[in-house]
């Protein structure tokens, strides 16, 4: 027996087939998937969710899936809510009667602007009741309130939030405030809704299938495809999953989720896990991840690691594509580059990442640095091998130096080499080397995965100190004596499949007025009213508020120890005990990152043994404990 079968999706839910999904039935999933700390029970609570529309109505799973996910449309295309918290507020008041000074006492207690809401819904009162809200409805109205712009639309969008609030039952008036400021906390990531949406349509129409080998085909085909829509409307067409991987395009113009690297000690690590086939050692540029694509009208677009559109964030680099296909036969393709500064004053010399983040983009050089293509004339090329894949790329496209470039790489097979290529990078101005399989299973294109087949070696791994880290703020401490009424010192934590683990706390590397405004940007609706359950801080740690995880940091150390405190990575190096960073300090806020890609438990295991093996006197945890 399959898990969740003895759920009846008929009985499940209470309104009649044909009709149209309440939007009720959404909120109250929502309210029990925020009462459990569970991933499994939260994909049972989902999942269960979208079979009981499966059994009714098709046509209101692509909005339920979007409204779980707090997003109107995929990330690419750009669509804004665009209702200021003024206006939000405002339209609550006037729905619930509630008085400026009660929302405000209530929200400096709760913390919530959807909670307030719940709060506030008690005293409202309606002469009519409005029908009830269906899960169409309200995705209609939240498009309406996205797509008005112009003269009055404040306005207009306030007045579609309001009768939203109005026609609120129950619990939904919370759902509807945080779909309004996006920010749904349900713990339900876009991999979450996958995964239930594949067990969905596996319980309800394919009911002899694998779930496991379904849940795969489905996440494959949405990081191949990153659209709701295509992936519904195929799912939906025969009612199974098997042809979501032929069927799902990879198309020009929807982004791809971008393949990433695993982290290695040093280049013996590597040789090994290459099994001493060839590697290509590419350059790792300090910049900014881009997917290029070329349409067959002969536009290009951009688009970010997160799968936003950027094509108009860097002035030059789509005419460097467009420079690059001139004379070439190229009708649409998809290429994986990264965006790189350059002083074009001194021969091109490539710059640190944070010149490109600071300077506005119109006063900047950038080069495209092209490592991969994935899609060239209507065929996909990630089973084909890297070897394959640069022949064709460099075939087809004609570089420029210094605006449009083939990554610089060397084919190596021996440690040494390595190790010399890497310093040679490394005073290029590269960040280090990205080792790649050449041929073979490990060269193939792999969607969203942080493969074996991407190793990335930074100089800081190699010397055997703590590169920076990519750390997230969930806690923190209110400051005594200068810094009274500051956070300081924030608790920062890694990441472990959707936990947040304790390991350092960081108190120095920001100025005064940075130190200001990050204790502005939490004191500004980020605080918690108690510690969440997947936030993993040991009972001696008792911070003065939680913070909501929304932000990465990068952060420097000294070096890893076993700690008595901490928790990060802890089963992994030490039965009970975590890691800490010693000595952290902040170094700056990484925008480009979300929370999910911080640093992993595993990723500072993974250091924290490299370090001990290049220094053997510290940090082996026999000694430590
Ligand atoms: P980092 O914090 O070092 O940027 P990351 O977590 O962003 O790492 P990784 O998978 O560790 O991502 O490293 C891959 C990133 O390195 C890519 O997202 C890309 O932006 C950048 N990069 C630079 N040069 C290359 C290259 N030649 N091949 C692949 N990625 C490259």
């Amino acid at each position: 027996q399959k898990p969740g079968e003895e759920y009846d999706p008929l009985k499940g839910a209470w309104w009649d087939v044909n009709k149209e999904t309440p939007y009720l039935h959404l909120a109250r999933t929502f309210e029990r998937v925020a009462r459990t700390s569970s991933r499994i029970r939260t994909v049972e609570l989902l999942s269960d969710m979208m079979r009981s529309i499966l059994c009714r109505r098709d046509e209101d799973l692509l909005p339920a899936l979007y409204l779980c996910s707090g997003q109107l449309a995929a990330a690419w295309e750009g669509i804004e809510l665009g209702l200021g918290s003024r206006a939000l507020s405002q339209a609550l008041r006037e729905a619930t009667g509630a008085s400026r000074s009660g929302m405000r006492s209530s929200y400096v207690r709760l913390g919530d602007i959807g909670d307030v809401a719940m709060e506030m819904r008690v005293s409202v009162r309606t002469i009519v009741q409005p029908k009830p809200l269906t899960v169409g409805s309200v995705y209609t109205i939240l498009r309406q309130v996205a797509t008005d712009k112009g003269t009055g639309s404040v306005q207009r969008k306030a007045a579609l939030a309001k009768s939203l609030f109005i026609a609120t039952r129950e619990c939904e008036i919370r759902w509807i405030t945080r779909m309004l400021v996006q920010n749904m906390r349900i713990g339900a990531v876009t991999k979450t809704i996958l995964v239930a949406l594949a067990r969905a349509i596996v319980l309800e129409r394919d009911p002899d299938a694998e779930l496991e080998e379904a849940t795969k085909a489905v996440v494959e085909a949405y990081s191949r495809c990153s659209s709701f829509d295509i992936l519904c409307e195929i799912l939906l067409k025969d009612g199974s999953w098997r042809n979501c991987l032929t069927d799902v395009p990879v198309r020009p113009g929807i982004p791809m989720k971008p393949q990433l690297g695993k982290i290695t000690r040093d280049a013996g690590a590597l040789l090994k896990r290459f099994e001493d086939a060839e590697v290509s050692c590419e350059m790792k540029y300090d910049g900014q991840r881009a997917q290029l694509h070329v349409l067959e009208d002969g536009s290009v677009r951009v688009f970010s690691r997160h799968l936003e559109d950027v094509t108009g964030r860097y002035n030059g680099v789509v005419p460097a594509v467009q420079c690059s296909l001139a004379l070439s036969k190229v009708k649409t393709a998809i290429l994986d580059a990264e965006i790189v500064a350059v002083d074009r004053a001194a021969e091109n010399r490539l710059l640190p990442f944070q010149t490109l983040a600071a300077r506005s983009s119109d006063k900047l050089d950038v080069c495209v640095m092209v490592f991969d293509l994935l899609y060239l004339n209507g065929r996909q090329l990630l089973n084909q091998s890297l070897m394959e894949r640069r022949l064709l790329l460099l075939e087809n496209f004609q570089f420029t130096p210094g605006e449009f470039c083939v990554v610089e790489e060397k084919t190596l097979r021996g440690e040494e080499d390595i190790m010399d290529w890497l310093q040679e990078a490394v005073k290029a101005g590269a960040e280090g080397l990205m080792c790649k399989a050449l041929t073979g299973p490990l060269s193939t294109y792999e969607p969203a995965l942080r493969s074996e087949g991407w190793a990335k070696m930074k100089k800081d791994y190699v010397e055997g100190l703590t590169g920076s880290l990519d750390l997230v703020p969930i806690a923190a401490w209110w400051g005594n004596g200068r810094k009274a009424g500051w956070l300081s010192p924030f608790l920062l934590a890694c990441y472990n499949d959707g936990e947040f683990q304790s390991l350092c706390k960081v108190m120095s590397g920001y100025s005064d007025k940075q130190h200001q405004a990050l204790t502005a940007f939490y004191k500004d609706g980020r605080m918690l009213p108690e510690k969440p359950p997947h936030y993993i801080v040991s009972r001696g740690l008792q911070p003065s508020v939680w913070l909501d995880a929304c932000k990465v940091w990068e952060i420097k150390g000294a070096d890893f120890t076993v700690s008595p405190v901490h928790l990060a990575a802890a089963g992994l190096v030490h039965e009970e005990k975590g890691i800490s960073l010693r000595f952290p300090r902040f170094m700056e806020i990484r925008t480009d990152k979300s929370i999910e890609d911080a640093t992993t438990a595993e990723e500072i295991a993974e250091m924290y043994h490299s370090q001990a093996s290049m220094n053997p006197s510290r940090g082996i945890p026999g000694e430590l404990q």
